[in-house]
């Protein structure tokens, strides 16, 4: 098939690239000109494992190019994929003038039949306005399709989502771009949802909201573990052991963040707000989130006493393992958080400091060797669960710090094994 992705962000650059792998003839558009040449040159602007490879195979082999014309992109192709950011706004409902601008984008360009796929998030009859949109700026008045595609993808292990999916949802409003949406995913060997477009946006927004949900749920219950002596571990471990529940998502930590759920919870509030239903339930996903790093830095601030003055190291920066992403990062907010304290902090993450260094404030020591965080410090925090942290040398950090204290806001050490190496070691729910 051929096929244009507008916007080459994490899920357009990953899903085009995976289309090619395939056997597809992508062209990936983007309106940010310095990262289409940065692509056009070999390079690649976000760390995604595999992917680097994936890309170059790919444009070697002819079948993955890139451009900064959507006119260039439409007219090349027969199904034109939207990855735009739709980005939360102030009051929580989200800012769809990117994908708006994009509609109209395409519209100008279309001369004949073409499906447009939208693979944004976005809320319940945005596909709706997409279709009117494009009838009302297409001069050529041709035919065309729109479907609504969500994207289940997760960053750090994207590559792998996209080759292998749970499922791929479609969502359609005729049976006319059905054949093509299934040729274009049937080397994937997943199973195809049809359905229609409404139902396909709110799976969605449904799918994470849910999983924000399962991890509150196992934060609520840390603070309860806490509280009482028991191990959250422990307690995950025995009910996701249930099949009904499942063990993944309850791993207990000092909160969710990303580009993905802190913003679609807050879009599916407000839609489901716009359409009459009050979504209590996912305001207190919300608030428990909010509560969970407030506790954790509580826990900081109840042990160090002051703050001002005091030597930092914080291990993680990217808002969860194996990306460079830092958007909504709880571990950049925390930085924030004690910085405003006056604690002076030195980090490090395995591939997030340079987009991190803007979201934060200045006098941050950036340190390039892990281990080499605790130099000198009062406290050592464990902010992203990157699996490369559980090799720092312990003994190393322990002797270089003023106080041998951890505060693990990841449980990636084993809390009996801290304490006799001679840690103070506080984590969450144990
Ligand atoms: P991103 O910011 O990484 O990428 C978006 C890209 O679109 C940017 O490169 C930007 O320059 C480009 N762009 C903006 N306007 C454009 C235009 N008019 N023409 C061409 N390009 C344009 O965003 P992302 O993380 O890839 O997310 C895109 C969408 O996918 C969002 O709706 C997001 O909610 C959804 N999503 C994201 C993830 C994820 O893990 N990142 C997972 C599933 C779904």
């Amino acid at each position: 098939m051929k096929i244009a992705i507008i916007g080459t962000g994490y899920v357009g650059l990953v899903t085009g690239t995976c289309f090619a792998e395939v056997g597809h003839d992508v062209i990936c558009v983007d309106n940010d000109k310095s990262k289409v040449e940065m692509l056009q040159g070999g390079g690649i602007p976000i760390y995604e494992p595999g992917l680097e490879e994936m890309v170059k195979k790919n444009v070697e082999a002819g079948r993955l190019r890139f451009t900064d014309s959507t006119n260039e992109g439409v007219e090349a192709s027969d199904v034109v994929f939207i990855a735009v950011p739709t980005p939360p706004q102030p009051d929580g409902s989200v800012d769809l003038s990117f994908i708006e601008k994009v509609a109209r984008e395409i519209a100008g360009a279309m001369t004949s039949y073409k499906i447009i796929v939208d693979k944004s998030t976005v809320p319940v009859k945005t596909g709706d306005k997409v279709a009117e949109t494009i009838k009302r700026y297409c001069q050529a008045k041709v035919e065309f399709d729109v479907v609504s595609n969500p994207e289940f993808l997760r960053e750090g292990f994207a590559v792998d989502d996209l080759m292998n999916p749970d499922r791929v949802v479609v969502g359609v409003m005729s049976q006319r771009p059905v054949v093509a949406m299934k040729e274009i995913y049937e080397p994937f060997k997943a199973p195809i949802i049809v359905t229609d477009i409404n139902s396909a946006e709110l799976i969605k927004h449904a799918a994470n909201s849910f999983l924000a949900l399962k991890i509150s749920y196992i934060n609520a219950i840390s603070a309860i573990c806490e509280a009482s002596g028991a191990n959250v571990t422990e307690v995950a471990n025995g009910i996701g052991m249930d099949e009904r529940i499942g063990r993944r998502f309850l791993n207990a930590s000092l909160g969710f963040g990303g580009s993905c759920f802190p913003k679609d919870l807050s879009a599916f509030i407000a839609i489901s707000d716009e359409l009459g239903y009050d979504f209590a339930l996912l305001k207190e996903v919300q608030r428990i989130n909010a509560d969970q790093m407030s506790r954790f830095v509580r826990k900081i601030t109840d042990t160090l006493w002051v703050l001002k003055e005091k030597k930092i190291g914080v291990l993680g920066l990217a808002f969860k393992q194996n990306t460079d992403d830092t958007r909504m990062s709880p571990a950049v907010e925390l930085c924030n958080r004690l910085a405003a304290e006056g604690a002076e902090l030195r980090v490090h993450d395995p591939k997030a400091m340079e987009k991190a260094r803007p979201l934060l404030p200045e006098g941050i020591t950036y340190v390039d060797d892990m281990n080499d965080v605790a130099e000198g410090c009062d406290a050592l925090v464990i902010a992203t669960e990157w699996p490369i942290f559980t090799e720092l040398d312990l003994e190393k950090a322990r002797k270089s710090m003023s106080a041998p204290i951890m505060f693990d806001g990841r449980n990636l050490f084993d809390p009996q094994e801290m304490e006799k190496l001679g840690w103070t070691y506080k984590s969450i729910g144990r």
